[in-house]
């Protein structure tokens, strides 16, 4: 391949600007994950500050005649430019459209609106007081809603917003995945909320902190998560942040009377820093290392927590360490008494502790209220109603409050207008992965042993190394053969948990 002067120009250029933009992105992470974990409180208001320049230099060192210019040059010569650095550009090319559509003024009026929705969503969410909410919240809608149409008026909002999170979704293609996730789990979920229910009275008893953090550091050794390129840390919402395949960081959260939460926590967060930690090289320092889309990095993590995590073979291997590090809580608890109570499944009200089987209901009673939202065909005051009415349909149960209902999450506050369902294709898209590796290895074998390193090299060959390279329908089709498929998702869980409830 022979390059032009230009090309060649341009690569040098753009090599020199990735540099900068990665040193300021590099530099917030490190400073938010901070932030999140160590950082005391009264840090806040100057740091508030710092991340305000950063911010500036970060929308500086992207939005200038320079970089338009040089990827003008890379998105002209596709056949010239090495496959990730023009999906780079391609990317650039995305965010500079998105921002430089919104006049700025107009920008720092919906930072702020997002702001103040926030802190009452805080106060509303503790009073139960959806009134309280509803003037900030409308005000972020209309900012979401007409900052889509700037983008590209010519597509329905919500499928503008959805692009944000998951390239190439629409509405079509998640009425289709919501519509066999209500038709094939909701009849299932019913008859369980009739069924008689594991004894789970062991896993409510008190576990030690010491304990639990020992249990962390052995499941970072199960899940193969190298300690001088991973540390582990706690936080009151545990996540994961990565600034490159060096320097993953995850979180957790220890609960005394909660053991097992705790347990998938770290299961769950190591899925996603295994996505990070096997990224390929020449992936450092660009807007790719992030991965695919939030619903492949959902995909990952939700892997190793539910299909791994939770799988009979998993827990039969790991309830001997469980017992030696919590030995009067777990005795005489067999293997069968511990799978069926780590995977008890009940209709549930809050989201974040709602088992596998219902968790997807969950998402969609978001998705339905989020689209009609969108499409107007319901206000922002109908929500708490309609939420209530979607809980009952789908879940049999109905919230004593807004609190523990409409209120519960954050996310509407921060403007994740299309974020959810990202959560529910993760488990979609996971189950589908899972299909294709036991083609290609004993996965509860090598799980039932506790080496995960089959499990580990198959993803990253496949999946981890390409980063955001691959976009997720490209990675479904290359990695399984096929185009995103539901039914896949459906029938592992059908599967499992009519074997779990004994059911037919
Ligand atoms: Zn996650």
């Amino acid at each position: 391949m022979s390059k032009s002067v230009a090309v060649e120009k341009a690569l040098t250029r753009f090599h020199e600007q990735a540099r900068l933009r990665a040193a300021y992105r590099h530099a917030t992470m490190i400073l938010q994950y901070d932030a999140d974990t160590t950082m005391p409180v009264a840090g806040a208001s100057i740091l508030g500050d710092t991340m305000g320049v950063l911010a500036e230099k970060t929308y500086e060192a992207l939005v200038n005649d320079d970089t338009r210019e040089t990827l003008a040059v890379l998105l002209a010569a596709k056949d010239e430019v090495p496959r990730h650095i023009y999906r780079e550009a391609e990317e650039l090319q995305r965010k500079i459209n998105k921002i430089s559509v919104v006049p700025a003024k107009e920008y720092g009026d919906y930072e702020r609106a997002v702001t103040h929705a926030t802190h009452v969503w805080r106060q509303a969410k503790l009073a139960a007081d959806f009134n309280m909410f509803a003037p900030y919240l409308q005000a972020v809608v209309d900012y979401a809603a007409r900052f889509a149409k700037y983008y590209d008026s010519s597509r329905p909002v919500y499928d503008v917003l959805l692009e944000d999170y998951e390239q190439g979704m629409t509405m079509a293609k998640l009425d289709d995945f919501f519509g066999v996730v209500r038709q094939e789990l909701t009849p299932l979920i019913a008859r369980i909320a009739k069924a008689p229910q594991p004894d789970t009275a062991f896993l409510n008893c008190s576990y030690p902190l010491p304990q639990q953090e020992q249990l962390a550091h052995y499941l970072m050794n199960i899940l193969c998560l190298p300690r001088d390129r991973c540390a582990i840390g706690t936080t009151e919402h545990p996540f994961t942040a990565g600034a490159n395949n060096h320097d993953v960081r995850i979180t957790t959260h220890y609960y005394e009377q909660d053991m097992l939460s705790g347990m998938f926590t770290v299961i769950h967060e190591g899925g996603h820093a295994l996505y990070m930690l096997h990224m390929a090289d020449e992936l450092n320092g660009t807007l790719l290392a992030k991965g695919a889309s939030s619903g492949i990095h959902e995909s990952q993590s939700r892997f190793f927590e539910n299909f791994i995590g939770r799988s009979e073979p998993f827990l039969r291997f790991i309830l001997p360490k469980l017992q030696e590090l919590f030995p009067t809580q777990l005795k005489g608890v067999t293997a069968e008494q511990f799978y069926h109570a780590a995977n008890r499944s009940q209709p549930s009200l809050i989201r974040i502790h709602a088992d596998e089987l219902t968790y997807p209901l969950h998402i969609l009673i978001r998705y339905e209220l989020e689209k009609q939202l969108f499409a107007g065909e319901i206000a922002v005051a109908d929500l708490p109603q309609k939420w209530n009415e979607l809980y009952q349909t789908y879940l049999g149960i109905t919230p004593p409050d807004d609190g523990q209902g409409v209120l519960q999450d954050v996310h509407w506050s921060n403007s994740y207008f299309g974020y959810f369902p990202t959560y529910a294709l993760g488990s979609a898209y996971a189950a589908q992965f899972l299909a294709a590796m036991e083609h290609d290895i004993d996965v509860s074998g090598t799980v039932a042993v506790g080496d995960l390193h089959p499990v580990i090299d198959w993803l990253k060959d496949r999946l981890f190394c390409f980063g955001g390279v691959k976009l997720p329908e490209e990675l479904l089709i290359d990695i399984t053969g096929k185009p995103f498929a539901p039914h896949c998702y459906t029938d592992y869980l059908k599967h499992k948990y009519s074997a779990l409830y004994g059911l037919d």
